[in-house]
């Protein structure tokens, strides 16, 4: 087998003529356009001097041609580097800098505003791509030969890197190797029973790695077709169901679809396969789905650094509220988050792992690195959890107080800093509090100083431009002082507990 994550995923390819992609036009592109298109993205990056081990980063809307750009930079032996399109100049102009990629490719519309970014960080080449096949990239892509000779890798050598957002406010670059997305890939084909008679659903961004990875990986190994539609709408999902046989999607997703007067049991007659991932899925939704279209939705637990961990049975009992067990080659375990010894079954702990889908360590960050393996080379995820007697792992909370809210990470300190630097404000604290439709939605708890009158949409306002708009709290709420323990430590389940019905969930 080669160790190419291309040539894995080519060689399982169908026939050329099969579709690959189907847009949300009806229109078809297969297996075979998906080699040449891939092939001239590849050469046209390499006419841009990418070199192997070169980073190439994007903040693109979602199409079909950027995801052609990221078969190409990895057959070009290159690192893909996909931006949030929700972040602001100021943000990409971090991670361009950490990073510092080769090309920089981002929407026409915005290239003007992003490129103050692209030039303090010194990037040589910006190009352009749009979701209507225009721009520099793709006019450059078209001049190019249909076929590429694919730069070797090795197992080990990286095909991206995905930047998660960082509980000291600075991300940090999970670097990903070609083994840890072929495995991955290999696996959760398998397990969920993908095959060329599949044709997927695809709602999801494609700068994050379940839309990305997890989805586009999974079908081109399979030879599936993907129905790509440009973001959710519960309308458009419903229309092309009866051609569908599978959904990969956020809670989010199925909490919006319950509510739409379509969705019954006819309607999901075709599907096989409803998976979810990225955050909790309530076992509530869990019930409701399957009373009002017979099939138990598929959870799976996974995250940027380590791509999928663990995943419900296709088979066995689909447990409401659980993520299912370890996927085969991947040992989990739940230690102790201070000494990491390992638990007995029953015990919360953290949960840990080791497998070939782990990721390789943070870019430019050793010491971080290091602080999230143990010495005997587990990787320690933060999330908290506990094993049942029946092997299933449960996910009771996160150690990093992390909120995620429509399947998107926020960390608090981020916002808090913000806000915090802000005239009027002594301190603030973000929280995750239950949302109907966004799972979590982000919180600010914000103390003012005495006699100041700065309010909501003052805060709001400064906040806009500043932070993408996922991470605006949907609530700024008052208090006169911040519960603290002890320690001093701000009492954030003190906060959530009493602002758990701020929205009505
Ligand atoms: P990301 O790196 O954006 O994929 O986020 C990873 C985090 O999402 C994990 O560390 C978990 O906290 C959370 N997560 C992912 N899947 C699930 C799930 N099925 N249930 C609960 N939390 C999840």
């Amino acid at each position: 087998m080669p160790s190419h994550l291309y040539q894995q995923l080519v060689d399982c390819f169908p026939d050329r003529a099969r579709p690959a992609f189907i847009t949300e036009s009806g229109a078809r592109i297969s297996y075979g356009d998906v080699e040449a298109a891939s092939a001239r993205m590849a050469q046209a990056l390499v006419t841009l001097g990418v070199k192997p081990g070169d980073r190439v980063a994007m903040q693109v809307e979602k199409s079909i041609d950027a995801v052609m750009l990221y078969l190409g930079v990895i057959r070009a032996g290159a690192l893909l580097l996909p931006l949030n399109t929700a972040y602001t100049p100021a943000e990409v102009e971090y991670f361009l800098t950490d990073a510092a990629p080769t090309v920089f490719v981002c929407d026409p519309g915005k290239r003007d505003g992003l490129a103050g970014a692209a030039a303090a960080a010194g990037i040589a080449h910006v190009e352009t791509m749009a979701s209507d096949g225009s721009g520099s990239l793709k006019f450059r892509a078209t001049q190019m030969p249909a076929s590429f000779a694919d730069v070797e890798r090795g197992p080990d050598d990286l095909a991206g890197i995905l930047y998660t957002s960082g509980t000291t406010g600075r991300s940090k670059g999970a670097m990903i190797s070609h083994e840890n997305l072929a495995s991955n890939a290999r696996t959760l084909k398998e397990i969920w029973r993908f095959t060329d008679e599949d044709t997927l659903i695809h709602a999801l961004p494609i700068y994050h790695t379940h839309g990305l990875f997890v989805a586009v990986n999974v079908l081109l190994m399979a030879g599936g077709a993907t129905i790509f539609l440009p973001k959710f709408d519960a309308d458009q999902v419903m229309s092309v169901m009866p051609q569908a046989t599978s959904m990969m999607g956020v809670p989010t997703f199925y909490t919006r679809l319950l509510q739409h007067p379509a969705l019954d049991r006819a309607a999901t007659a075709n599907m096989r396969l409803f998976i979810s991932g990225s955050a909790p899925l309530l076992a509530e939704t869990h019930r409701e789905w399957r009373e009002k279209t017979g099939h138990a939705i598929l959870e799976r637990y996974g995250m940027t650094e380590t791509n999928m961990i663990t995943s419900n049975p296709y088979d066995g009992e689909r447990v409401a509220g659980t993520v299912g067990f370890p996927l085969p080659g991947v040992e989990v375990r739940i230690a102790d988050p201070e000494t990491g010894r390992v638990l007995p079954q029953g015990e919360i702990g953290v949960i840990e792992l080791k497998g070939p889908n782990v990721f390789k360590g943070y870019w430019n960050m050793p010491e971080k690195t290091a602080a999230e393996f143990r010495p005997d080379g587990f990787f320690i995820t933060g999330d908290l959890g506990r094993v049942d007697e029946r092997g299933y792992y449960h996910i009771v909370g996160r150690g990093k107080d992390l909120v995620i809210t429509g399947g998107f990470n926020v960390y608090p300190k981020e916002i808090e800093t913000e806000i915090d630097g802000m005239p009027g404000v002594v301190e603030s604290a973000v929280i995750g509090v239950a949302h109907p439709d966004f799972g979590e939605g982000v919180t600010a708890v914000v103390v003012r100083a005495n006699g100041a009158t700065i309010d909501e949409r003052q805060i709001a306002a400064a906040l806009e431009g500043r932070l993408a708009k996922f991470k605006q709290p949907k609530k700024i709420v008052f208090l006169d002082d911040l519960p603290r323990n002890a320690m001093g430590k701000v009492q954030k389940n003190v906060l959530r507990e009493r602002f758990k019905s701020l929205y009505g969930a």
